[in-house]
């Protein structure tokens, strides 16, 4: 099976802290590394843990807020100099952002490669990248800024060849590849074989990850990510603290969980937690009332979708 996993590199909300660096992810998918949001601090995160960064060729913000994008310029500095890389680099930002922070790079970033920035419009679902393997696409979300989150969706392999069944209908094995790409054949006596008949469904399940980042209790969000195999979903409060959440736009655990819930996610891991809060035992043990197979995501932490 090709690796498809998250690494977390910091899941706390607002500031910095002893317990948790703020919002940042690696998404590795078929060996294509990706980066969700990049907080203060997210390249002391991946120097300390030893990830993989060589590869990057596109990270993500999903809003306007700076525990979501402030690691961004000194990152994207020190990839050139830690790594010498002189490869494109695809920033995805809310369009807003956009002007000031080419501003931004091309003031103080000394760089031997190309930053390609891409304004989003994060309140439209839209595909970002479009692999022959998987796609890359936006999770409008409800908060205080534009702000979307990312699905990461496997595609369907394509059938598997029967090459008895092809040589028995006479296919030379150098017409196997159109085959293999959904052609029917044509006999001689012009009688047409179908594909369906030379092949068989791949028993592949295509994987799907959504990270939800900052947003208020959102249903309108649970059609796009129904049935995804990990969901990371914020999670900033308890439920005694609902109506800061509700004035702040961000959720409680028990929404998070009711969001996996009525989604029929396969997990979920909670995460930008705020930092009032001393542990993660109560916001897990809410969330777990509503919806059991949920983790607490913790720096360091690599979830398998
Ligand atoms: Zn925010």
């Amino acid at each position: 099976m090709e690796k498809f996993e998250v690494t977390i590199l910091g899941c706390g909300s607002a500031v910095p802290n002893a317990r948790h660096m703020t919002t940042s992810q690696l998404v590795n998918v078929h060996d294509k590394i990706f980066m969700v949001d990049c907080g203060e601090g997210t390249q002391t995160q991946i120097w300390r843990m030893g990830a993989r960064v060589s590869a990057l060729k596109h990270i993500f913000i999903s809003h306007a807020h700076g525990d979501h994008f402030f690691g961004l310029l000194p990152l994207v500095s020190s990839l050139s100099l830690m790594l010498c890389r002189t490869d494109d680099l695809h920033i995805w930002i809310p369009a807003e952002m956009q002007e000031l922070l080419e501003r931004c790079f091309s003031r103080w970033c000394y760089l031997p490669f190309t930053v390609v920035f891409h304004g989003i419009d994060p309140t439209r679902r839209a595909v970002l990248v479009d692999e022959k393997e998987f796609t890359v696409e936006t999770v409008p979300l409800n908060h205080c800024v534009p702000c979307c989150g990312f699905l990461f969706s496997e595609k369907p392999k394509p059938p598997v060849l029967l090459p008895e069944r092809c040589k028995a209908a006479g296919i030379p094995p150098r017409q196997f590849g159109k085959i293999k790409a959904g052609a029917d054949w044509t006999l001689a006596d012009g009688s047409v074989v179908p594909n369906s008949a030379l092949t068989t469904p791949s028993d592949f399940v295509p994987r799907r990850y959504a990270y939800c980042s900052d947003t208020a209790y959102y249903p309108a969000v649970i059609p796009q990510i129904e049935g995804v195999d990990l969901l990371y979903h914020e999670a900033t409060f308890v439920t005694a603290d609902e109506q800061k959440a509700t004035f702040a736009f961000h959720s409680t655990a028990a929404q998070a969980a009711a969001i996996a819930r009525d989604a029929h996610v396969g997990r979920l891991a909670i995460g930008h937690y705020s930092i009032r809060y001393t542990g993660e035992d109560e916001l897990l043990a809410e969330a777990r009332q509503v919806f059991a197979n949920t983790v607490a995501a913790q720096e360091g932490m690599v979830l398998e979708v």
